[in-house]
Protein backbone atom coordinates (compact mmCIF):
# COMPACT_ATOMS: atom_id res chain seq x y z
CA UNK A 1 0.00 0.00 0.00
CA UNK A 2 1.42 3.48 -1.10
CA UNK A 3 1.93 6.39 1.24
CA UNK A 4 -0.32 8.55 -0.18
CA UNK A 5 -3.17 6.04 -0.53
CA UNK A 6 -2.90 5.29 3.59
CA UNK A 7 -2.79 9.08 4.29
CA UNK A 8 -5.30 10.71 1.78
CA UNK A 9 -7.88 7.25 1.47
CA UNK A 10 -7.38 4.51 3.75
CA UNK A 11 -10.04 4.03 6.27
CA UNK A 12 -12.09 6.63 4.70
CA UNK A 13 -15.87 5.63 3.84
CA UNK A 14 -16.99 8.80 2.28
CA UNK A 15 -20.29 7.89 0.63
CA UNK A 16 -21.22 7.24 4.42
CA UNK A 17 -21.28 10.69 5.33
CA UNK A 18 -22.09 13.18 2.42
CA UNK A 19 -19.29 12.32 0.03
CA UNK A 20 -17.62 14.79 2.15
CA UNK A 21 -13.61 15.03 1.53
CA UNK A 22 -12.78 15.38 4.76
CA UNK A 23 -14.53 12.95 7.39
CA UNK A 24 -16.73 13.75 9.81
CA UNK A 25 -16.11 14.58 13.86
CA UNK A 26 -18.67 11.48 15.39
CA UNK A 27 -18.95 13.78 18.53
CA UNK A 28 -21.01 10.75 20.56
CA UNK A 29 -20.45 9.42 23.70
CA UNK A 30 -22.14 6.36 22.29
CA UNK A 31 -23.87 4.24 19.81
CA UNK A 32 -27.64 2.36 19.90
CA UNK A 33 -28.77 -0.83 18.50
CA UNK A 34 -31.95 -1.58 17.16
CA UNK A 35 -32.60 -5.50 18.56
CA UNK A 36 -31.22 -7.01 21.62
CA UNK A 37 -29.48 -9.46 19.17
CA UNK A 38 -27.35 -7.06 17.98
CA UNK A 39 -26.08 -5.12 21.33
CA UNK A 40 -25.06 -9.09 22.36
CA UNK A 41 -22.98 -9.72 19.58
CA UNK A 42 -21.43 -6.60 20.35
CA UNK A 43 -20.33 -6.37 23.53
CA UNK A 44 -17.18 -9.11 22.54
CA UNK A 45 -16.39 -7.37 19.81
CA UNK A 46 -15.93 -3.75 21.36
CA UNK A 47 -12.29 -2.43 19.40
CA UNK A 48 -14.11 -3.13 16.19
CA UNK A 49 -17.75 -1.94 15.85
CA UNK A 50 -19.09 0.94 17.76
CA UNK A 51 -20.87 0.85 20.86
CA UNK A 52 -19.38 3.15 23.70
CA UNK A 53 -16.03 5.60 22.60
CA UNK A 54 -14.34 4.85 25.23
CA UNK A 55 -13.51 1.71 23.47
CA UNK A 56 -14.13 3.12 19.96
CA UNK A 57 -15.53 5.56 17.69
CA UNK A 58 -15.77 5.92 13.75
CA UNK A 59 -13.27 9.15 13.42
CA UNK A 60 -11.06 7.26 15.78
CA UNK A 61 -11.09 4.24 13.43
CA UNK A 62 -10.38 5.86 10.74
CA UNK A 63 -6.82 7.16 12.26
CA UNK A 64 -6.08 3.71 13.73
CA UNK A 65 -6.44 2.15 10.59
CA UNK A 66 -3.89 4.92 9.28
CA UNK A 67 -0.93 4.73 11.56
CA UNK A 68 -1.37 1.02 11.90
CA UNK A 69 -1.18 0.82 7.94
CA UNK A 70 1.97 3.66 8.33
CA UNK A 71 3.74 1.57 10.48
CA UNK A 72 3.76 -1.81 9.10
CA UNK A 73 1.46 -3.06 11.65
CA UNK A 74 -1.14 -5.25 12.05
CA UNK A 75 -3.84 -3.08 14.56
CA UNK A 76 -3.20 0.29 16.45
CA UNK A 77 -4.49 1.68 19.43
CA UNK A 78 -4.42 5.96 20.09
CA UNK A 79 -4.70 7.29 23.37
CA UNK A 80 -4.60 10.62 24.77
CA UNK A 81 -1.24 10.81 25.50
CA UNK A 82 2.36 9.23 24.61
CA UNK A 83 2.84 8.69 27.93
CA UNK A 84 -0.90 6.89 28.05
CA UNK A 85 0.28 5.01 25.39
CA UNK A 86 3.69 4.03 26.66
CA UNK A 87 2.02 3.49 30.43
CA UNK A 88 -0.32 0.96 28.63
CA UNK A 89 2.44 -1.04 26.24
CA UNK A 90 4.28 -1.76 29.10
CA UNK A 91 1.87 -2.70 32.25
CA UNK A 92 -0.04 -4.81 29.38
CA UNK A 93 2.62 -6.94 29.45
CA UNK A 94 4.08 -7.16 33.30
CA UNK A 95 2.59 -8.60 36.18
CA UNK A 96 3.88 -8.44 40.24
CA UNK A 97 7.31 -10.12 40.18
CA UNK A 98 8.36 -9.31 36.87
CA UNK A 99 11.68 -7.38 35.46
CA UNK A 100 12.08 -5.08 32.96
CA UNK A 101 15.27 -4.18 31.10
CA UNK A 102 15.33 -0.33 30.05
CA UNK A 103 17.62 2.10 28.44
CA UNK A 104 19.46 4.78 30.11
CA UNK A 105 18.21 8.27 30.11
CA UNK A 106 14.93 7.23 28.49
CA UNK A 107 11.38 9.73 28.11
CA UNK A 108 11.82 11.08 32.05
CA UNK A 109 7.80 9.84 32.33
CA UNK A 110 8.99 6.60 31.08
CA UNK A 111 11.72 6.35 33.79
CA UNK A 112 9.42 7.48 36.62
CA UNK A 113 6.74 4.88 35.75
CA UNK A 114 9.15 2.22 35.97
CA UNK A 115 11.12 3.39 39.20
CA UNK A 116 8.25 5.31 40.88
CA UNK A 117 5.41 3.40 40.09
CA UNK A 118 5.74 0.26 38.69
CA UNK A 119 8.13 -0.32 41.24
CA UNK A 120 4.97 -0.40 43.94
CA UNK A 121 3.25 -3.11 42.49
CA UNK A 122 6.46 -5.78 42.41
CA UNK A 123 7.55 -5.11 39.31
CA UNK A 124 11.50 -4.43 38.65
CA UNK A 125 13.59 -2.71 36.59
CA UNK A 126 17.21 -2.03 35.29
CA UNK A 127 18.47 0.58 33.75
CA UNK A 128 21.41 -0.04 30.72
CA UNK A 129 23.48 1.45 28.41
CA UNK A 130 22.16 0.12 25.30
CA UNK A 131 24.70 0.85 22.89
CA UNK A 132 26.37 -2.15 23.23
CA UNK A 133 24.15 -5.53 23.20
CA UNK A 134 26.16 -7.53 25.41
CA UNK A 135 24.70 -5.05 27.97
CA UNK A 136 21.52 -6.49 27.21
CA UNK A 137 22.60 -10.16 27.46
CA UNK A 138 23.92 -9.20 31.18
CA UNK A 139 20.90 -7.83 31.97
CA UNK A 140 18.65 -9.85 31.67
CA UNK A 141 17.04 -12.35 34.59
CA UNK A 142 14.53 -15.39 33.82
CA UNK A 143 11.81 -12.72 35.06
CA UNK A 144 12.52 -10.14 32.56
CA UNK A 145 9.13 -9.77 30.63
CA UNK A 146 9.83 -6.74 28.77
CA UNK A 147 12.84 -4.72 27.13
CA UNK A 148 12.09 -0.91 26.57
CA UNK A 149 13.83 0.78 23.90
CA UNK A 150 13.98 4.43 22.68
CA UNK A 151 16.40 4.86 19.78
CA UNK A 152 17.58 7.43 19.23
CA UNK A 153 16.34 8.96 22.80
CA UNK A 154 15.56 12.82 22.59
CA UNK A 155 18.56 14.72 23.90
CA UNK A 156 21.55 13.10 23.93
CA UNK A 157 20.54 10.52 20.77
CA UNK A 158 22.14 7.21 21.49
CA UNK A 159 21.25 4.24 19.86
CA UNK A 160 20.28 0.86 20.26
CA UNK A 161 20.69 -1.99 17.42
CA UNK A 162 17.16 -2.69 17.23
CA UNK A 163 17.72 -6.56 14.82
CA UNK A 164 20.33 -7.61 17.60
CA UNK A 165 17.91 -6.44 20.52
CA UNK A 166 15.24 -8.21 18.67
CA UNK A 167 16.88 -11.12 17.81
CA UNK A 168 17.50 -11.90 21.75
CA UNK A 169 14.59 -10.82 22.77
CA UNK A 170 13.01 -13.49 20.49
CA UNK A 171 15.32 -16.08 21.56
CA UNK A 172 13.82 -15.75 24.90
CA UNK A 173 10.42 -15.12 24.49
CA UNK A 174 10.99 -11.15 25.90
CA UNK A 175 8.46 -8.79 24.38
CA UNK A 176 10.20 -5.55 22.88
CA UNK A 177 8.68 -1.93 22.80
CA UNK A 178 10.20 1.12 21.41
CA UNK A 179 9.30 4.46 21.86
CA UNK A 180 9.90 5.78 18.00
CA UNK A 181 9.01 9.46 18.48
CA UNK A 182 12.48 10.57 17.31
CA UNK A 183 11.99 9.44 13.83
CA UNK A 184 7.99 8.40 13.17
CA UNK A 185 7.03 5.10 11.50
CA UNK A 186 8.34 6.55 8.48
CA UNK A 187 11.73 7.14 9.52
CA UNK A 188 12.71 4.08 10.75
CA UNK A 189 10.76 0.85 10.82
CA UNK A 190 10.16 -0.87 14.03
CA UNK A 191 7.80 -3.18 12.78
CA UNK A 192 9.55 -4.70 9.92
CA UNK A 193 12.55 -4.96 12.42
CA UNK A 194 10.47 -7.25 14.44
CA UNK A 195 9.85 -4.87 17.13
CA UNK A 196 6.55 -5.83 19.16
CA UNK A 197 5.19 -2.48 20.21
CA UNK A 198 5.83 0.76 18.66
CA UNK A 199 4.65 3.61 20.30
CA UNK A 200 4.61 7.24 19.89
CA UNK A 201 4.07 10.92 21.63
CA UNK A 202 1.98 11.59 18.83
CA UNK A 203 1.98 15.36 20.59
CA UNK A 204 5.25 15.80 18.03
CA UNK A 205 5.76 14.85 14.61
CA UNK A 206 2.35 13.01 14.03
CA UNK A 207 0.56 15.89 15.36
CA UNK A 208 2.83 18.59 13.97
CA UNK A 209 1.31 21.73 15.05
CA UNK A 210 1.76 22.18 18.89
CA UNK A 211 -2.32 21.94 19.50
CA UNK A 212 -2.89 18.49 20.37
CA UNK A 213 -1.66 15.91 22.70
CA UNK A 214 -1.52 12.55 21.72
CA UNK A 215 -0.21 8.83 22.03
CA UNK A 216 0.27 5.81 19.15
CA UNK A 217 0.50 2.32 19.72
CA UNK A 218 0.83 -0.07 16.80
CA UNK A 219 1.48 -3.90 17.37
CA UNK A 220 -0.25 -7.06 16.13
CA UNK A 221 -3.61 -7.65 16.65
CA UNK A 222 -3.77 -9.88 18.97
CA UNK A 223 -1.25 -7.59 21.62
CA UNK A 224 -3.44 -4.75 20.58
CA UNK A 225 -6.55 -6.91 21.78
CA UNK A 226 -4.65 -7.69 24.97
CA UNK A 227 -4.11 -4.19 25.69
CA UNK A 228 -7.30 -2.54 24.50
CA UNK A 229 -9.35 -4.90 26.85
CA UNK A 230 -7.20 -4.12 29.67
CA UNK A 231 -5.71 -0.87 29.82
CA UNK A 232 -6.95 1.17 27.59
CA UNK A 233 -10.65 0.12 28.52
CA UNK A 234 -9.96 0.11 32.11
CA UNK A 235 -7.41 3.18 32.30
CA UNK A 236 -8.93 5.15 29.84
CA UNK A 237 -6.43 7.26 28.29
CA UNK A 238 -8.48 7.65 25.18
CA UNK A 239 -8.40 10.26 22.67
CA UNK A 240 -11.27 12.53 21.77
CA UNK A 241 -13.49 12.55 18.35
CA UNK A 242 -12.17 16.14 18.00
CA UNK A 243 -8.61 15.38 18.50
CA UNK A 244 -8.58 12.24 16.54
CA UNK A 245 -9.49 14.74 13.13
CA UNK A 246 -7.23 16.98 13.79
CA UNK A 247 -4.31 14.16 14.20
CA UNK A 248 -5.71 12.65 10.83
CA UNK A 249 -5.61 16.16 9.70
CA UNK A 250 -1.47 16.30 10.57
CA UNK A 251 -1.49 13.03 9.03
CA UNK A 252 -1.76 14.29 5.57
CA UNK A 253 1.38 16.73 5.22
CA UNK A 254 3.59 14.24 7.67
CA UNK A 255 5.80 13.19 4.85
CA UNK A 256 5.97 16.94 3.46
CA UNK A 257 6.81 18.35 7.10
CA UNK A 258 9.80 15.57 7.45
CA UNK A 259 11.32 16.56 4.28
CA UNK A 260 11.46 20.32 5.14
CA UNK A 261 12.24 19.67 8.42
CA UNK A 262 15.36 17.12 7.28
CA UNK A 263 16.56 19.31 4.46
CA UNK A 264 16.90 22.66 7.04
CA UNK A 265 17.98 20.45 10.04
CA UNK A 266 21.18 19.46 7.89
CA UNK A 267 22.09 23.34 6.86
CA UNK A 268 21.57 24.23 10.66
CA UNK A 269 23.86 21.80 11.91
CA UNK A 270 26.09 22.02 9.11
CA UNK A 271 26.40 26.13 9.90
CA UNK A 272 27.01 24.61 13.93
CA UNK A 273 29.61 22.13 13.54
CA UNK A 274 31.73 24.94 11.56
CA UNK A 275 30.97 27.48 14.12
CA UNK A 276 34.39 28.48 15.92
CA UNK A 277 31.73 29.07 19.69
CA UNK A 278 30.86 25.46 18.97
CA UNK A 279 32.38 22.39 20.50
CA UNK A 280 30.50 19.71 19.45
CA UNK A 281 27.53 18.52 18.05
CA UNK A 282 25.33 15.68 18.77
CA UNK A 283 22.86 14.68 16.14
CA UNK A 284 22.72 11.13 14.69
CA UNK A 285 23.12 11.36 10.80
CA UNK A 286 26.41 13.63 11.42
CA UNK A 287 29.46 11.68 11.05
CA UNK A 288 30.68 12.59 14.12
CA UNK A 289 28.29 11.14 15.88
CA UNK A 290 29.73 7.98 17.42
CA UNK A 291 26.71 5.44 15.67
CA UNK A 292 26.52 7.35 12.59
CA UNK A 293 26.83 4.35 10.73
CA UNK A 294 24.56 2.31 12.52
CA UNK A 295 21.97 5.22 12.46
CA UNK A 296 22.74 5.58 8.75
CA UNK A 297 21.40 1.70 8.62
CA UNK A 298 18.48 1.57 10.50
CA UNK A 299 17.25 5.02 10.07
CA UNK A 300 15.79 6.12 6.80
CA UNK A 301 14.90 9.81 8.23
CA UNK A 302 16.58 12.15 10.99
CA UNK A 303 16.17 15.42 11.59
CA UNK A 304 14.52 18.25 14.13
CA UNK A 305 16.32 17.36 17.16
CA UNK A 306 19.94 18.40 17.70
CA UNK A 307 22.16 19.04 21.01
CA UNK A 308 24.97 21.64 20.37
CA UNK A 309 27.28 21.89 23.30
CA UNK A 310 28.85 25.78 22.91
CA UNK A 311 31.35 27.15 24.28
CA UNK A 312 31.10 29.31 26.98
CA UNK A 313 32.65 30.35 30.10
CA UNK A 314 29.82 29.93 32.71
CA UNK A 315 25.86 29.34 32.97
CA UNK A 316 25.13 33.09 32.77
CA UNK A 317 26.91 33.11 28.75
CA UNK A 318 24.40 30.28 28.08
CA UNK A 319 21.69 32.14 29.54
CA UNK A 320 22.39 35.21 27.43
CA UNK A 321 22.70 33.28 24.85
CA UNK A 322 19.16 31.27 25.07
CA UNK A 323 17.72 34.61 25.92
CA UNK A 324 18.87 36.41 22.71
CA UNK A 325 17.20 34.05 20.01
CA UNK A 326 14.31 35.51 18.73
CA UNK A 327 13.23 33.01 15.95
CA UNK A 328 13.55 30.01 18.88
CA UNK A 329 11.01 29.98 21.46
CA UNK A 330 12.22 28.22 24.96
CA UNK A 331 10.36 25.36 25.26
CA UNK A 332 9.65 21.92 26.39
CA UNK A 333 8.45 19.13 23.29
CA UNK A 334 9.19 19.77 19.69
CA UNK A 335 7.74 18.36 16.67
CA UNK A 336 5.63 21.32 15.64
CA UNK A 337 5.90 23.92 13.22
CA UNK A 338 8.06 26.15 15.18
CA UNK A 339 11.74 26.09 16.18
CA UNK A 340 12.63 25.70 20.17
CA UNK A 341 15.48 25.36 22.51
CA UNK A 342 15.27 23.52 25.62
CA UNK A 343 19.53 24.50 27.70
CA UNK A 344 20.23 21.72 30.44
CA UNK A 345 21.28 24.10 32.25
CA UNK A 346 17.17 25.03 32.47
CA UNK A 347 16.51 21.90 34.67
CA UNK A 348 19.59 21.73 36.79
CA UNK A 349 21.15 24.20 39.24
CA UNK A 350 22.64 27.10 37.85
CA UNK A 351 26.55 26.43 39.46
CA UNK A 352 26.35 22.79 38.55
CA UNK A 353 29.07 22.54 35.98
CA UNK A 354 29.91 19.29 35.96
CA UNK A 355 27.60 17.38 35.00
CA UNK A 356 28.22 14.83 32.47
CA UNK A 357 25.13 13.55 31.23
CA UNK A 358 23.82 17.38 30.73
CA UNK A 359 26.75 19.70 30.81
CA UNK A 360 25.93 23.10 32.06
CA UNK A 361 26.67 24.55 28.44
CA UNK A 362 24.46 21.75 26.38
CA UNK A 363 21.35 23.18 24.82
CA UNK A 364 18.73 20.98 22.38
CA UNK A 365 17.43 22.45 19.34
CA UNK A 366 14.38 21.71 17.48
CA UNK A 367 14.14 23.01 13.73
CA UNK A 368 10.71 23.42 12.77
CA UNK A 369 9.00 25.39 9.38
CA UNK A 370 11.48 27.91 9.22
CA UNK A 371 12.90 28.95 6.47
CA UNK A 372 16.72 27.54 7.80
CA UNK A 373 18.31 31.01 6.47
CA UNK A 374 16.41 33.03 9.28
CA UNK A 375 17.10 30.56 11.92
CA UNK A 376 20.93 30.62 10.94
CA UNK A 377 21.52 34.51 11.17
CA UNK A 378 19.31 34.35 14.41
CA UNK A 379 21.78 31.86 16.14
CA UNK A 380 24.62 34.13 14.90
CA UNK A 381 23.40 37.40 16.19
CA UNK A 382 22.96 35.24 20.11
CA UNK A 383 26.24 33.67 19.87
CA UNK A 384 27.77 37.71 18.87
CA UNK A 385 26.06 38.48 22.33
CA UNK A 386 28.64 35.98 23.98
CA UNK A 387 31.66 36.29 21.70
C1 LIG B 1 7.09 13.91 24.61
C2 LIG B 1 7.62 12.54 24.68
C3 LIG B 1 6.91 11.51 25.32
C4 LIG B 1 5.62 11.76 26.07
O1 LIG B 1 4.59 12.05 25.22
P1 LIG B 1 3.32 12.93 25.67
O2 LIG B 1 2.55 13.01 24.41
O3 LIG B 1 3.85 14.23 26.16
O4 LIG B 1 2.63 12.19 26.75
C5 LIG B 1 7.42 10.23 25.26
N1 LIG B 1 8.58 9.96 24.64
C6 LIG B 1 9.31 10.91 24.04
C7 LIG B 1 10.56 10.54 23.35
C8 LIG B 1 8.85 12.23 24.04
O5 LIG B 1 9.59 13.17 23.46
Amino acid sequence: MDLSYILNHLGEERGQYFDAVAPPIIQTSNFYFKNVNSLRNAFPNEKDVHVYTRGNNPTVEILRKKIAALAGAEDALVFSSGVAAISAAVMGNVQSGDHVVCVKKPYGWTDKLLNRFLSRYGVTNIMIDGTSIENFVAAIQPNTKVIFLESPNSFTFELQDIKAVVKLAKERGIVTIIDNSYCTSIGQRCIDMGVDIEVHSATKYFGGHSDVVAGYLMSSRKMADKIFASELLNMGGIISPNDAWLMIRSLRTLPLRLERIQASTAKVVDFMEHHPQVERVIFPFSESHPQHSLAKEQMQWCGGLFTAIIKAKDTSQVETFCNSLKRFLMAVSWGGYESLIMPACSFQNRDDLELKDYPYNMIRFYIGLEEPQVLIEDIEQAFQKIG
